[in-house]
């Protein structure tokens, strides 16, 4: 998972905003007659290094805009012209897992019928480009009893009540983590999990040694193995392990 936060700082994303405003008929995400969110497609490549968000399965051109809050007409059609609520997504994301779902947290489940009414909601899928996924969020490298080593996240210890609903529903929702529960296996996409924990595996090993023997030899080989292998920055898992928010199972 990529923290998007600084996207909206970004240069290209700026100069793709400047063209989407230049859409509008009135600066907000209403009374627009055409919002073409197309035009934000190359900022979010370029700040994910091709990468999906969420899962990290690489992405082009051809990936989907997803809309946060579903635009179907029934949910947020209010939002389909407000660029904050745009990501970049992989299809499976997008298509096969996320679909026009949005599920709230809470026995007051009551939809917001107007921008206004977006801060009394309570999502239960965390987005990247607003939500402190570090705050949420650990990883695992972990052996299942299928025999698959994989790569997945967990809800981080210590969360309250809401954000721990929303840890644990984003992970069930798009499939990339509770992989050891028989209910939930089918649905975890352990191709793309395998492949995440065979590239990422070893800076992991590397990092642990590192980070509990924190010597300056230790440092250099660390600094070395990223230097070989510049492709591991490109990860928004990197700043997990970098962090120290991971675990690997023996
Ligand atoms: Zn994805």
């Amino acid at each position: 998972m990529i923290d998007m936060r600084e996207i909206y700082v970004d240069k290209l994303f700026q100069e793709a905003l400047t063209e989407f405003n230049h859409k509008e008929l009135d600066g907000d995400c209403t009374g627009v007659s055409e919002c073409k969110w197309k035009v934000f497609k190359k900022a979010f490549l370029e700040f994910t290094n091709s990468k999906c968000p969420i899962c990290e399965k690489l992405i082009d051109e051809y990936s989907h805009i997803d809309h946060y809050r579903p635009k179907d007409k029934t949910l947020y059609p209010f939002l389909e012209c407000c660029y904050q609520n745009y990501m970049l997504m992989c299809p499976v994301c997008n298509s096969t897992y996320k679909k026009t779902d949005f599920p709230l947290y809470g026995q007051n489940r009551i939809r917001a019928k107007n921008k206004s009414e977006l801060t009394n909601e309570k999502p239960l899928i965390a987005n990247p480009l607003h939500d402190d996924i570090y705050e949420l969020f650990e990883l695992q490298f972990i052996n299942t009893t299928k025999g698959k080593s994989i790569l997945i996240l967990n809800p981080r210890k210590d969360l309250d009540e809401y954000k721990k609903a929303k840890a644990e529903k984003t992970i069930e929702f798009y499939g990339i983590g509770n992989c050891d529960n028989n209910e939930k296996m089918s649905s975890c996409r352990i191709d793309l999990l395998e492949e995440h924990y065979e590239r990422l595996l070893d800076f992991a090993r590397l990092s642990k040694k590192c980070l509990t023997q924190k010597t300056e030899e230790n440092k250099k080989i660390l600094a070395g193995y990223v230097k070989d292998k510049p492709n591991i920055k490109k990860y928004g898992f990197y700043k997990f392990i970098v962090k120290n928010q991971f675990k690997i199972a023996v």
